[in-house]
């Protein structure tokens, strides 16, 4: 008995081209092991209860080599008898991604696995810098090439490179051609195509962190490879595309400069809270690393047969539906617990959640408060016992509207305390930082601890209020604050900051 391992492709660094499985996967994965190119934000996605394996590859030097981490796969398959294993890695993970060296050990060690495939850079980035692939009239075929094997850094000195490819073949091929890895070999590369025959004044463009917002297209022609390349210093991930089809990017590059374009920016709101400005920033063309500094954990409920004791149950979060029924199964009971109870929500939200869970809702109040759902439940028989599934941090509302009623704390909301690495490494390369509130500066400080060397992470803070400011200032953040306590009014800060 094993468990199965999932040789995902996520994408060549936007999120949204994440496909669908693999987000399920990841959000139910016990064990995620991810290579360097993954961005932050599909590793958000990922089970928060999941083990985190960075074997990411530096380029030159391998971090973990390729043998390890094929063993490592089975080890975990081995150790999570029915657990899911997600192999996390950039693109398709059957594109130069030696996903198919990782299959061939998963069946020689008997363990289960599939293939999610995932939106290859080969193509894509070339998409989001404009440039069809193929073209009517300009290119009826495309070939994706690796421009770096084994390690072999090809040069004049080593000749042909150790590199195997039949340059030959390719110079003659009228299709587009496609290089993947091969900026460090373009220059010779390019040399041996023209040697071959290929036309020096083919088209050719360099397409650096494609679909990521440090997205970059630096244009050449097969004769001036090798000069751009130092001149912008165009540097790894990116991308070689030659043929007539690159000219077409002149005209279709689509993805425009956007206000934040290349800002990372960390939001530290809670994840339900923070979606709405993680969206507007990323419209805006920012990279958000979601940061919550504060977590909901389910708190122990031990009674449950005392649950017959109750004619209606309220809930007044969504945290308190999953709470609840989480732990509810867990402890070996279903919904037939339930039967014969009234079932009240304080909103459309929770009600929604129940919904879930198969249960509808008796009682909503028109608005949607707490307020207006203890006189809802108020004016129900006096002789109801009504048992209100709540969290920590709940206010008195409920209680004081409806004396009788016994109150179950089933989560608590807390500080986060820790950061996973693959976080703490992302908030340190952030350029800011989105700060709600003292506590969230606070708690900020305490899980991102200055580094000793100084000033690795963001120092610019925007804050919503004077009181945040403040605390951010006494941290040594340079605080800007938003004229209003919104987050429009803060977007609109962020944006006037980089792009006056
Ligand atoms: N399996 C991957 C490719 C892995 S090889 C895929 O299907 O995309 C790694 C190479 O892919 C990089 O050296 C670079 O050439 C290319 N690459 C991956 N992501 C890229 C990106 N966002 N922008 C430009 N090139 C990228």
């Amino acid at each position: 008995m094993s468990g199965k391992v999932y040789l995902i492709g996520a994408g060549p660094g936007d999120p949204g081209l994440l496909t669908l499985r693999g987000k399920e996967i990841l959000g139910r994965a016990d064990v995620v092991v991810y290579d360097r190119l993954v961005s932050p934000a599909i590793l958000g996605m990922c089970n928060p209860c999941a083990k985190m394996v960075d074997v990411g590859k530096m380029p030159q030097h391998h971090k973990v080599k390729q043998s390890e981490i094929n063993k490592l796969l089975v080890q975990f398959a081995k150790e999570n008898p029915s657990g899911t294993i997600a192999r996390l890695k950039g693109g398709d993970p059957f594109v130069f991604g030696r996903g198919g060296e990782e299959a061939l050990e998963l069946v020689a060690a008997g363990v289960e696995f599939e293939v999610v495939p995932g939106v290859t850079s080969a193509i894509s980035v070339p998409a989001y810098a404009g440039i069809p692939v193929s073209h009517r009239g300009i290119a009826t075929s495309f070939h994706i090439i690796t421009g770096h094997e084994k390690d072999v850094i090809a040069s004049e000195q080593s000749e042909r490179g150790n590199l195997s490819l039949d340059f030959e073949a390719l110079a003659r091929c009228p299709g587009t051609l496609i290089f993947l890895m091969g900026i460090a070999n373009m220059e010779f590369i390019a040399k041996r195509l023209m040697e071959c025959g290929k036309d020096p004044k083919t088209p050719l463009a360099f397409i650096e962190k494609g679909t990521t917002p440090y997205q970059r297209t630096v244009m050449a022609t097969l004769m001036t490879a090798g000069e751009t390349i130092v001149r912008e210093n165009v540097t790894a991930p990116a991308i070689t595309i030659m043929g007539g089809v690159v000219e077409l990017g002149k005209t279709l590059a689509w993805k425009k400069n956007l206000p934040l374009s290349g800002k990372r920016l960390v939001v530290t709101r809670a994840a339900k809270q923070s979606s709405g400005i993680t969206a507007r920033l990323n419209a805006l063309g920012a990279e958000v690393i979601e940061t919550p500094m504060i977590e909901t954990r389910p708190v122990d409920v031990k009674e449950w047969q005392d649950l017959a004791n109750f004619d209606i149950l309220a809930f007044t979060s969504t945290n308190g539906v999953e709470s609840f029924f989480n732990q509810l199964f867990a402890s070996g009971y279903d919904v037939r617990v339930l039967a014969g109870k009234k079932i009240a929500s304080v909103g459309k939200i929770t009600e929604k959640k129940l919904l879930e869970y198969g249960i509808r809702c008796d009682y909503v109040p028109e608005d949607h408060t707490g307020e207006c759902l203890g006189k809802l439940l108020a004016k129900t028989s006096s002789e109801s016992r009504i048992l209100l599934l709540q969290g920590n941090l709940a206010d008195d509302t409920l209680p004081k509207l409806l004396p009788n009623a016994t109150r179950w704390v089933v989560y608590e909301t807390l500080p986060v305390s820790e950061l996973p690495e693959w976080k703490r490494e992302a908030v340190a390369s952030a350029d800011a930082v989105v700060f709600a509130s003292t506590s969230a500066v606070e708690n900020f400080v305490k899980v991102m601890p200055q580094s000793t060397e100084g000033g690795a992470e963001p120092r610019i803070s925007f804050c919503i209020g004077r009181m945040t400011e403040t605390a951010a200032r006494n941290h040594g953040f340079e605080a800007v604050t938003s004229d209003e306590t919104t987050m429009d009014s803060l977007v609109k800060k962020i944006v006037e900051y980089y792009a006056p």
